[in-house]
């Protein structure tokens, strides 16, 4: 089966086709390096030893897609191209509108010319939006986004919705990501922000190996055991091959709209994140406590239960292995 995955040089994106590899996929990857790099695609053959077919074209340009699904039999697209930094969003919201939302619409345009009606997309958790409870369950809905990134990914799915209203033979996968983060344990691919990061994990690293001095940590005095924020993490290759058991869905599967979660279901503190850091790497991590990051909640995690009964999908992988495996890849690739 032919999978075309928008996106695909980037941090999640390459780590799915990957696995999509090692499960006998053909992968067809359509980026245009807007936030990844070329030799991204010489790490996937090195560690699948297979070959994977590359356009650099933006999703957003309807004609370069056209042109990929004429030369293609594409059977099903992954679609993880799009922005996706929340501050920089509040700043250029008709930026994040349009590359996010063109790029779906063209694409689902194309695909419908095209006949191929199975499509999976990357949502996230941020459409949850403040549900009261930490605990975040696939029947709770989405609720009131809190910046233009997150209204970019209610929309899609709102958008996905309709056109299987319209249309009942789609075959549609929408997967909520928690807080994807680590590395291939081969620490030749991961992820590398540029400049100073906003996420938790790339701001570790960034202090561990001298390049920024302290990390600050947002808020001591949240209602938890230790007082710091609690996200689920969730090692970026479960992340992958939980596209891989979607995709193993939705081609055995009616068509439909089929939502999942995809976390590891338990909650990690800012400290205990930092903590299990230090003691698996055996290396310090300068950190002082600042003030509350505006829009933050104080936790939330995944009910991941859905996709375990309908996917046979759960994290298989530890924070410890997160820590270990994103220190790795950053000593890999220091320069
Ligand atoms: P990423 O920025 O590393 O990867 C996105 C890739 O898409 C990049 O390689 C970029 O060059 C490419 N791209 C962007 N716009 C494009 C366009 N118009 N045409 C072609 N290529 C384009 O991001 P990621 O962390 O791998 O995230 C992948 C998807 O998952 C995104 O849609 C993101 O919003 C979503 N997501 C990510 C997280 C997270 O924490 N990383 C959480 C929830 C959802
Ligand atoms: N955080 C922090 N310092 C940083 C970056 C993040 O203390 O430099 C905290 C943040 O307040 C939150 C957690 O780490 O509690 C995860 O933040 P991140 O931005 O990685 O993900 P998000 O909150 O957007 O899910």
């Amino acid at each position: 089966m032919k999978i075309l995955v928008t996106g695909g040089l980037g941090f999640i994106g390459s780590h799915t086709v990957v696995e999509l590899l090692n499960n006998n996929y053909e992968v067809i990857i359509v980026d245009n390096l807007y936030n990844s790099q070329i030799d991204v695609l010489d790490k996937i053959k090195q560690i699948t030893g297979k070959d994977v077919k590359f356009y650099k074209e933006d999703v957003c340009d309807k004609q370069a897609l056209e042109k990929i699904f004429k030369e293609n039999e594409i059977d099903s697209v992954i679609h993880f191209a799009g922005y996706k930094a929340v501050g920089e969003s509040c700043q250029k919201p008709l930026m994040y509108y349009r590359n996010n939302l063109m790029s779906t619409i063209n694409l689902l345009e194309v695909m419908n010319e095209n006949n191929v009606k199975s499509f999976i997309f990357s949502s996230s958790a941020t459409i949850y939006g403040d549900p009261g409870t930490p605990k975040y369950v696939e029947k709770m809905g989405r609720g009131k986004t809190s910046n233009p990134y997150g209204t970019t990914k209610a929309m899609i799915e709102e958008i996905l919705e309709d056109l299987y209203k319209s249309d009942n033979t789609w075959k549609i996968s929408i997967l909520r990501y928690f807080n994807p983060t680590g590395a291939h344990s081969s620490g030749l691919i991961g992820e590398s922000p540029n400049g100073i990061p906003n996420n938790l994990m790339p701001y570790i690293l960034k202090v561990a190996s001298g390049e920024l001095e302290v990390l600050n940590i947002f808020g001591n005095d949240y209602p938890t055991p230790d007082g710091t924020g609690i996200r689920d993490y969730i090692h970026v290759v479960d992340v992958a091959k939980g596209h891989v058991s979607a995709l193993n869905k939705i081609v055995n599967s009616n068509s439909g709209v089929y939502v999942y979660n995809l976390g590891s279901g338990k909650g990690v503190s800012v400290l205990e994140l930092v903590n299990t850091f230090e003691r698996v790497n055996n290396v310090k991590v300068n950190y002082r406590i600042a003030d509350r990051r505006p829009g933050d909640l104080a936790e939330y995690y995944a009910d991941p239960t859905k996709a375990l009964n309908e996917l046979g999908w759960k994290a298989e992988k530890t924070v410890e292995d997160i820590c270990r495996d994103s220190w790795n890849f950053m000593k890999n690739n220091k320069n």
